[in-house]
């Protein structure tokens, strides 16, 4: 082969090499638009509708804490009620843990008891929960009926769901010899015999309330506009972190109650998925542009090789 062919056939070949990688990387891109397109939210919100769900309305609890009491002898958590009612329910006392599947919290400006007002912690039970797409053995999901639920038998106890959530809810039995995450599971299996959750059942002042997703949000919506004075014009839980199963209503804005803010009102999987989808394009771009250079590294050293048999006399 002479020395212009020699560059024609390589730089052909370059061309073609950078122009496979291109097209992997323009599939990768496209891929990656469509994803953001149609990530399938829409249709989960549209799903959770007709889901179990609970409504948490902070204007009517009384911060009885029988919530927790019943939330804890359901779930043989192993508190005593001593233990559960000890002190007041300040929010900096009081925490999630593997015994404490959710707790009220009491918010008051300055000593001033016309601010007074409670807030209550547990699973928020996510459309598209982070801790589920987080888990890599799919220890946590997400039941068809709504509750999130955590399988104890697959959990590797690698703690990503803890990382991933964001409203930091999954625990860890850092105790236990056979340690496991815990959080609340919307009393799945009550829930299953046509029963309501625990902490609903013992709420006396009706602060809590099971139903569907969709009639719950439509009551929630009704309070605020029958009594707008009485509510911030909010539900949390309607499109935070793209939407949860646990609704809740207040008459202070929703960060002076301790709930967490400046969440994002997109699921956090949205944001991975477009990334995610175009990894296997990219690396296959990437294994086709190395494949077409190895190819011209082996004719290069065929070509010289023939040349230097040529060369020979
Ligand atoms: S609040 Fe956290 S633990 Fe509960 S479903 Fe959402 S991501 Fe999972
Ligand atoms: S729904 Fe059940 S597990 Fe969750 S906080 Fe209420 S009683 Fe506890
Ligand atoms: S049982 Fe009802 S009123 Fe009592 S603390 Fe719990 S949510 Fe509030």
């Amino acid at each position: 082969m002479s020395a212009l062919s020699r560059r024609r056939f390589l730089e052909r070949g370059g061309r073609a090499a950078v122009g496979l990688a291109g097209a992997g990387a323009s599939a990768a891109v496209a891929l990656a638009e469509d994803a953001v397109a149609d990530t399938g939210a829409d249709r989960l919100v549209e799903q959770a509708a007709a889901q179990w769900a609970m409504l948490f309305d902070s204007t009517l609890c009384v911060g009885c804490r029988a919530c927790e009491l019943a939330c804890n002898t359901d779930n043989e958590l192993g508190r005593t009620p001593d233990e559960i009612f000890e002190g007041r329910p300040a929010e900096d006392a009081r925490a999630l843990a593997p015994s404490v599947f959710t707790y009220v919290t009491f918010h008051q400006v300055e000593a001033d008891p016309s601010t007074a007002a409670f807030g209550k912690v547990q699973c928020m039970h996510c459309i598209e929960p982070a801790c589920v797409s987080s888990c890599p053995v799919l220890a946590l999901h997400k039941t068809a009926e709504g509750p999130v639920v955590w399988d104890g038998t697959r959990c590797l106890g690698c703690r990503y769901c803890m990382m991933a959530c964001p409203f930091l809810v999954p625990r860890f039995d850092w105790d236990s010899r056979n340690p496991r995450i815990t959080k609340c599971d919307m009393c799945f299996d009550l829930q299953g015999q046509g029963k309501p959750p625990a902490c609903v059942a013992a709420c006396p002042s009706k602060a809590l309330r099971a139903g569907t997703r969709a009639d719950l949000l439509a009551e929630a919506h009704r309070r605020i506009e029958t009594r707008p004075r009485r509510y911030v014009h909010h539900v949390y839980g309607e499109h935070e972190a793209g939407g949860t199963n646990f609704l809740h209503l207040a008459a202070r804005p929703f960060d002076e109650l301790g709930y967490r803010r400046n969440l994002p009102m997109r699921s956090y999987r949205e944001y991975t998925k477009p990334a995610m989808a175009t990894i296997p394009y990219v690396l296959g771009g990437l294994g086709v542009a190395l494949g077409a250079l190895r190819w011209i590294i082996n004719r290069r050293a065929d070509v010289a090789a023939g040349g230097h048999e040529e060369s020979q006399p």
